[in-house]
């Protein structure tokens, strides 16, 4: 990892250029999603970074908890709406952890680290912990789970996604995310919450199927809260807007070669920080105690930065 970059990049103080030219076709999906459009937004050179550079295997990153948590819930609401109880729940998450045992490489982690499967299942659980308290999963009608959404262009864009839980209610379709992270208010100082933007296109993107939708709700699912997203045509709008446009910038980097890095905040929890030219000259830059997750959450698992470059 550490001479990963060698060779491959030119990276300066304002920018990310992408020497091999493998790696060049890399940087830039074919299809976007939600989520790449509000990373490429935050830096260009780390979207870009993060489509070729290897992530190490961290089973206790909050990307990895969450993906374990999803499979419950998927699980757990593909069962008849009569056996989705708490009791179900229990066997679900013994089913889905072992399975993921039968892993070669988590298996070796944990031979390797044998103390880390306790806060690996104890992390899990949390993440779990508060469905229940925000609905009775026996009492929904479920319409589908981790639906993929393709053949979908919002704003001239293909567009990429999966909605985790489909539910009807009064005859018309309600979007359901989990997050597994720590609670986020609908708006911040820093504008309006990610987590609603991403539903918002998912809201857009069931409109251009055809489809009848009439909300969209966001689950935290570690703190038993969930609230509403504003799915206001202007919003929605916006929020459209903006995903192309951050398209369109993405693809202008490529043809130029040059992915603009954007220092601020979140340098500090960035894996290439030690690396970065622009990060490095910042005084700004501060390495946190904190992590993120993929949704930007804070959570207390910091990256080891040291092991990188
Ligand atoms: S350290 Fe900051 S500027 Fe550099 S790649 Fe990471 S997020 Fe971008």
């Amino acid at each position: 990892m550490e001479h990963f970059l060698e060779g491959k990049v030119d990276w300066d103080v304002n920018s990310l250029g992408i020497t091999d030219e493998e790696l060049q076709k890399k940087a830039v999906p074919r299809a976007f999603s939600p989520s790449a459009s509000k990373a490429s937004a935050a830096c260009m050179a780390r979207f870009a970074l993060d489509r070729f550079v290897p992530r190490p295997f961290d089973p206790l990153s909050p990307a990895d908890i969450g993906t374990i948590a999803h499979s419950i819930f998927e699980e757990l609401f593909n069962e008849k709406s009569v056996n989705r109880t708490r009791k179900r729940g229990n066997e679900l998450f013994k089913h889905v952890t072992q399975d993921a045992l039968k892993n070669d490489e988590l298996h070796k982690y944990f031979t390797e680290n044998p103390d880390d499967q306790t806060l690996w299942r104890s992390l899990i659980i949390k993440a779990c912990s508060g469905l229940f308290t925000i609905f009775n999963p026996s009492e929904v009608e479920v319409i589908g789970t981790e639906e993929k959404l393709y053949n979908v262009q919002l704003g001239g864009v293909d567009m990429i996604g999966y909605i985790d839980l489909l539910l009807e209610e009064d005859e018309s379709l309600v979007i359901w995310d989990y997050k597994t992270g720590k609670y986020m208010p609908e708006a911040s100082r820093f504008g309006d919450c990610e987590h609603d933007t991403q539903q918002r296109l998912y809201f857009a993107a069931l409109i251009c199927q055809g489809r009848n939708v009439s909300g969209a709700n966001l689950a935290y699912t570690s703190e038993g809260k969930a609230r509403k997203v504003n799915t206001d045509e202007t919003k929605v709008a916006d929020d459209v807007k903006h995903f192309a446009e951050n398209y369109a910038t993405l693809l202008q980097c490529q043809k130029q070669n040059s992915y603009p890095n954007k220092t601020g905040v979140l340098c500090g929890w960035c894996p290439y920080v030690k690396a970065c030219p622009a990060a490095q000259m910042s005084v700004n830059v501060k390495y946190s105690r904190h992590a993120l997750d993929e949704s930007g959450d804070a959570t207390g698992k910091a990256y080891n930065v040291d092991e990188l470059f």
